[in-house]
């Protein structure tokens, strides 16, 4: 079946900029983000039953007991990688639908994006083709392990919760580089943090209370 990237209705072209004024009402301020979001069919990446509430700043179901975050949070932990220096690659843990990765493939050079939920990978690594996006490379695995094959890299995002940030992680962002995370802390709540790779040591910068889904360990099939 072709693939309805344009839209209408609910998923038309009108229905996305309200949702870049919205963002931007709401604080996002980086452009080109606001562009990438613009762009991104987010429509294309959520459960059927759900198109019509795509473009409302909302998290929404992708199967799987997994959902995409709501479009504020993506602008800005995208924002919050980005901000601080140039980005060329960016390793993100958690594909899910594939949403973030691909407003970070309008972004950056290259996207490396691991997913612990095999069919949900091979989901993602599906529509992504069939947008031609094709700067985004999605491997199943446990994003706690990080992709060292590919590193180091520029920004590293988490996109499912952790109690602590995985070593491995660490190892593998470039000096200079953002790692941006959601972290559970013990009494439950999260809040986004972004680590920099300076020349001393990795610096640590609170941002937003955030809900993410857990992090989990292990690949499953
Ligand atoms: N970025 C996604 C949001 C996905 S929700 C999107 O744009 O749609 C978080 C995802 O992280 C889920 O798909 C979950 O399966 C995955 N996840 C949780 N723990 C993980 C781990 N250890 N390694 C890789 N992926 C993990």
């Amino acid at each position: 079946m072709a693939l309805d990237i344009s839209g209408a209705g609910m998923t038309s072209q009108r229905a996305r900029d309200r949702m870049i004024t919205q963002l931007s009402e709401l604080g996002i301020r980086n452009m080109a983000v606001l562009e990438a979001v613009r762009q991104v069919p987010r429509h294309l990446f959520v459960e059927e039953a759900l198109v019509h509430r795509a473009y409302e700043n909302i998290a929404l179901p992708i199967g799987y007991r997994q959902t995409v975050s709501q479009p504020f949070i993506v602008a800005r932990m995208t924002e919050a990688l980005l901000e601080g220096g140039p980005v060329r690659t960016v390793l993100e843990i958690g594909t899910g639908s594939g949403y973030q990765a691909a407003v970070l493939a309008k972004l950056v050079d290259r996207v490396y994006s691991v997913e612990r939920i095999q069919a949900l990978s091979r989901g993602a690594r599906e529509l992504l083709s069939r947008l031609k996006i094709n700067n985004v490379s999605v491997r199943h695995g446990d994003g706690a392990e990080g992709w060292a094959a590919k590193g180091p890299f520029d920004g590293i995002l988490l996109t499912a919760a952790p109690r602590e940030i995985p070593h491995a992680l660490l190892t593998q962002l470039a000096p200079g580089g953002r790692l941006v995370a959601p972290l559970e802390g013990v009494d439950g709540r999260q809040q986004l943090v972004r680590y920099r790779h300076t020349e001393e040591a990795f610096v640590r910068e609170l941002l937003d209370a955030v809900c993410f889904v857990p992090m989990l360990s292990g690949a499953e099939q």
